[in-house]
């Protein structure tokens, strides 16, 4: 129904560039990050402007002070969530590749954040533990491995406090294969049904789930 005004994705062409125009979610930090993530030779696949919007929101709302980002890439999302952060407040994020984390190290330095910010290197399944004590968290944002996200949501249920938010990217994307489809299938529908969370699936890019810990 392209017609319904209450459609569940507002896919009008007109729509982006409205609010381009409004915001300019992407200012000179942003952009600088995007293009010296590019020029370092890292994969193009960062949350796009809006979204980098989005989460910068949603993590001021729930006013969240502890935060976990998976997958940091050139820390391009991580600037974004902690731009949110009050004084007091902290960011763990997880990176497989040092020579990510090093492009994200640089980016969080010059956004005026990396006090407020740990990189963890190494695979986020084993270096999760490291942080544990800081937790309950406030607000977790998955966006790494997609095989990964079952561990990651079940590592969630366990340190996200009741209230706190849970945030993954790419929940619609058509993964490469019917097993990795499989998979984020399955991570949604633990997220809809376990209980655990009250969830939605924001109709953002490739989908953003956003749920709340019950
Ligand atoms: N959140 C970033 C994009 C992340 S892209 C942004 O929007 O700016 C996904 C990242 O996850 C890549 O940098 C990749 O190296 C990393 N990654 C893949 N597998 C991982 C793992 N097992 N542990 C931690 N990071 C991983
Ligand atoms: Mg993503």
């Amino acid at each position: 129904m392209p017609d319904d005004p209450k459609a569940y994705a507002a896919d009008h062409p007109a729509i982006a560039p409205y609010v381009e125009a409004l915001l300019a979610p992407e200012d000179a930090v942003l952009a600088e990050i995007r293009a010296r993530s590019a020029a370092a030779g890292l994969p193009d696949i960062a949350v796009g402007p809006f979204d980098g919007r989005h989460l910068e929101v949603i993590a001021r709302s729930a006013g969240a002070k502890r935060m976990i980002e998976v997958g940091t890439l050139g820390g391009y999302s991580a600037v974004c969530l902690a731009r949110a952060l009050p004084d007091d407040g902290h960011l763990h994020t997880f990176e497989l590749e040092a020579a990510h984390a090093q492009v994200a190290r640089e980016s969080l330095r010059l956004a005026g954040v990396l006090d407020k910010v740990t990189i963890h290197v190494g695979p986020a399944l084993e270096r999760l533990a490291d942080v544990e004590a800081d937790g309950p968290f406030d607000l977790v944002f998955l966006d790494a491995d997609k095989a990964g996200y079952p561990d990651y949501l079940a590592w969630a249920e366990q340190h996200v406090r009741p209230g706190g938010t849970l945030l993954a990217d790419n929940v619609f994307r058509k993964p490469r294969g019917r097993e990795m489809a499989d998979v984020i299938h399955a991570f949604n529908e633990r997220l809809a049904h376990s209980g655990l969370w009250r969830a939605t699936f924001l109709p953002l890019e490739d989908g953003l789930a956003f749920a709340v810990r019950l």
